[in-house]
């Protein structure tokens, strides 16, 4: 038997439960993990509230990110006593995820441990943090560089704003923060941000164009703040969008993409190719001062972790949440 978190749904309803799981209900799948931590993402707080229709399957445990050791494999990539770790591929939403002590998976999903991580810091890190760096990615693919001015970071207190702010500011960007929450001024400040600016002035319906000031931006919101942050980046600026925290809908004209020639890249961890999953890896291994690390996130168990995942989605958790499973 192992602990884990069990969603059910039934005539009864939707719920989520720490519940002693026997091994053999383990889904299929070539290696099995012993997971040490796992996190709280956005994802997971939809799948553990049963807030947003993320778990395809009934029992499911969720946990879109693990960290851990390789119990037994007949993957060719991976022994036993092998650190690894697993961002997305579905798991926590059609295949068990990681919010338990062990996992059965494909193999193909993992990768292995980046030396330069203990698994709880690559559990601060998630999938929240590697999805700051494809954002980061995906501004330097397409040519922004710091010399070119400000970068803009909504939901900057949350995951994915945190980790970006962190990262672009070792890089040298000049960063700029987006938050509804002005009492963390501090925090963003000493993560690496020039300014704080207050969400409402992103959040109503905007203009198609406004004044130019963003050479890029990382915007995890999506819904009016994604379409003002487009009118406002600068001719030839890059947006990164990766989120929804405000909603799925994009309010926005054509306007700064035909007129000022704005590319919006879009980013998506899940399916993400195993090749840029390991740059961006690696580029948080060099590029992500760790002490931050200890300042963004903070550590729970499987227990807290249900309850937590109702205050994540209303954007009342700062920073990372580490699962230590165990
Ligand atoms: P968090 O909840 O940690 O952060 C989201 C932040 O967005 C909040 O902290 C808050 O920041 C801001 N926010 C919340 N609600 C609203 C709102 N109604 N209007 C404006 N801002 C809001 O989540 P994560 O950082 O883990 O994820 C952020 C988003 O990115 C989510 O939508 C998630 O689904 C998405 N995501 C997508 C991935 C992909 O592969 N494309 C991977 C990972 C995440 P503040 O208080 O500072 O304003």
């Amino acid at each position: 038997m192992f602990r884990g978190i069990l969603i059910e749904k039934d005539e009864s309803g939707y719920r989520a439960a720490v519940k002693d799981i026997d091994e053999a209900c383990l889904p299929d799948g070539n290696v099995t993990v012993r997971v040490s931590h796992s996190t709280l993402n956005y994802k997971d707080g939809l799948a553990i509230t049963g807030k947003g229709p993320v778990v395809r399957k009934f029992p499911m445990v969720p946990g879109i990110d693990l960290a851990g050791v390789v119990e037994e494999s007949t993957h060719p990539e991976y022994q036993p006593g092998d650190s690894v770790l697993l961002n997305g591929w579905g798991v926590g939403e059609g295949h068990w995820g990681g919010l338990a002590q062990k996992a059965r998976l494909n193999g193909d999903w993992l990768i292995p441990l980046p030396a330069q991580f203990s698994p709880r810091q690559a559990m601060a890190i998630g999938t929240a943090g590697y999805t700051s760096m494809l954002c980061v990615l995906a501004l330097e693919r397409h040519g922004v560089k710091p010399a070119d001015g400000e970068i803009l970071v909504t939901g900057a207190a949350g995951g994915v704003g945190s980790v970006a702010i962190a990262v672009l500011a070792k890089l040298g960007y000049s960063v700029v923060a987006v938050t509804g929450r002005p009492q963390d001024e501090e925090y963003l400040k000493y993560l690496g941000a020039t300014e704080v600016l207050d969400r409402a002035q992103f959040s109503a319906p905007g203009k198609p164009l406004g004044r130019e000031r963003w050479a890029g931006a990382v915007d995890v919101v999506g819904s009016h703040v994604l379409a003002n942050v487009c009118a406002t980046t600068k001719y030839r600026g890059v947006v990164a969008a990766c989120g929804l925290a405000a909603g799925m809908d994009f309010p926005a004209t054509v306007a700064p993409f035909i007129l000022r020639g704005v590319t919006l890249a879009g980013v998506d961890s899940v399916m993400c190719p195993r090749a840029e999953r390991l740059l961006a890896w690696q580029r948080l291994a060099s590029d992500l001062d760790v002490e931050k690390l200890e300042k963004i996130s903070r550590e729970v168990g499987l227990s807290e972790a249900i309850p937590l995942a109702a205050s994540l989605l209303n954007g009342e958790v700062r920073g990372r949440i580490i699962v230590d499973v165990n």
